[in-house]
């Protein structure tokens, strides 16, 4: 008998969490390896975020407290809302957990039935489609292109909505494109929505403050109000605040959702950690003043990136607004001989053999459900970037 259950069986390990963990293994082999897998900010947690988690341990902050957050976490949250979406949430619509994916998690076990569809826009971020499985209901991919920049078109939209949908999942800026929303196209997926009032929308808005030039951000319940009764806006510290291993994640939505998570929680994870917690009050009350020049630096290799990227042969990378990723295609290298002698037959082999031959580690489109591409998170050094590119090109020239 199988030790893993029907649930568990139907799921895939984390592909991202999969290449950084390899790129990690070659470097500890003393291999020249440079990791472009991983998703996270290089820079290290604001002092006055950790100052305040010090203060809360000495302070005794050390217990268990509510299980979707402290009151003062959540009039945090409340606030950042008003002030950076112009949405008004009570407290009583605020959760927080453990990081954003089990925001999700609670979300999607908390309301699906088996057979319940969950849109899942392609390229997605990897854990969408297997957490939707894990709680038992079914991923639908609503495939999109380099032609719309990787963005869901309104009529694409409607024909994937069936009777059985339960949920659409939106992501913008997105991992792991780049890809994010005008107010304009957010508007034209409303008016799609607003037409199917049984559908609810998941919103994941993490990297929000990862956007560039002259790009304003926006997000669906505040473009449309009509959609806020079934919209769960979901964000988190991890990536604007560097603060990915403190493990905080939020969401505001209607009440009897924001109840039936709580549900979930009371009886798995409990609270999220009390320490992070006082934390993250402070990242979202405290100074702000890191992030804008923050996401400039991110514009800037995300400029240096896709122009190198650009002149590797073979590639083509489309420029994304925002977020800390490009996802480029490699459809002029399938087919092709790799300098081992291998035949590239899909973006899983290009990844391989890049790693095999020039040390680079990167993701695979096919674990994002859009192939061939491939995903280059830049968060890292220019030096390291421009390495980096420079190896892909190489290879790239040494494709036959
Ligand atoms: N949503 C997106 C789009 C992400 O890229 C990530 C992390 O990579 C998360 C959610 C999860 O964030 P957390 O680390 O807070 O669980």
């Amino acid at each position: 008998m199988s030790l893993e259950s029907a649930a568990l069986a139907r799921v895939k390990p984390s592909a991202t969490l999969a290449a950084d963990a390899k790129a990690r293994e070659l470097k500890a082999q003393g291999k020249d390896v440079i990791g472009l897998a991983a998703g996270e900010p290089d820079f290290d947690t604001p002092d006055n975020i950790k100052d305040a988690a010090i203060k809360a341990i000495r302070d005794g902050k050390t217990k268990y407290t509510n299980v979707d957050g402290i009151p003062e976490l959540k009039e945090a949250i409340c606030a950042k809302f008003y002030r950076e979406n112009g949405l008004t949430y009570k407290p009583s619509q605020i959760n927080v957990s453990p990081g954003g994916k089990p925001v999700i998690w609670n979300a999607l076990l908390a309301t699906l039935n088996p057979g319940d569809e969950v849109i899942v826009p392609t390229p997605y971020w990897v854990s969408y489609w297997d957490i939707v499985l894990l709680a038992g209901g079914e991923p639908v991919a609503l495939p999109t292109s380099a032609e719309t920049n990787f963005k869901v078109r309104p009529d694409d939209l409607e024909r994937a909505i069936t009777p059985k949908t339960k949920w659409i999942i939106l992501n913008s800026p997105s991992n792991p494109s780049g890809a994010a929303y005008t107010r304009a196209e957010l508007r034209a997926l409303a008016d799609v929505l607003l037409r199917h009032p049984h559908v609810w929308i998941l919103t994941d808005d993490m990297y929000e403050h990862l956007v560039f030039g002259d790009f304003e951000f926006s997000t669906i319940a505040q473009v449309e109000p009509g959609l806020y009764e079934r919209t769960l806006t979901m964000n988190g510290v991890s990536k604007a605040y560097a603060m990915t291993g403190w493990r905080i994640g939020y969401a505001g939505g209607p009440e009897p959702l924001i109840n039936a998570m709580r549900k979930v929680m009371s009886q798995t994870t409990s609270n999220p950690a009390s320490i992070s917690q006082w934390a993250a009050v402070e990242a979202l009350n405290g100074t702000q003043a890191f992030i804008k020049p923050n996401a400039k630096l991110f514009e800037q290799r995300r400029d240096l990136v896709v122009s190198m990227l650009n002149q590797a042969r073979g590639i083509h990378c489309p420029t994304p607004e925002g977020a800390f990723y490009v996802y480029p295609s490699v459809a002029g290298l399938i087919g092709k001989t790799a300098p081992s002698g291998k035949v590239i037959a899909s973006d899983a082999d290009f990844a391989v053999e890049l790693l095999e031959t020039e040390g680079v580690a990167v993701v695979h489109g096919a674990a994002f459900g859009l192939s061939p591409h491939f995903r280059v998170s830049y968060a890292t050094a220019n030096s390291v970037l421009e390495d980096a590119c420079q190896r892909i090109q190489r290879f790239c020239a040494n494709v036959k």
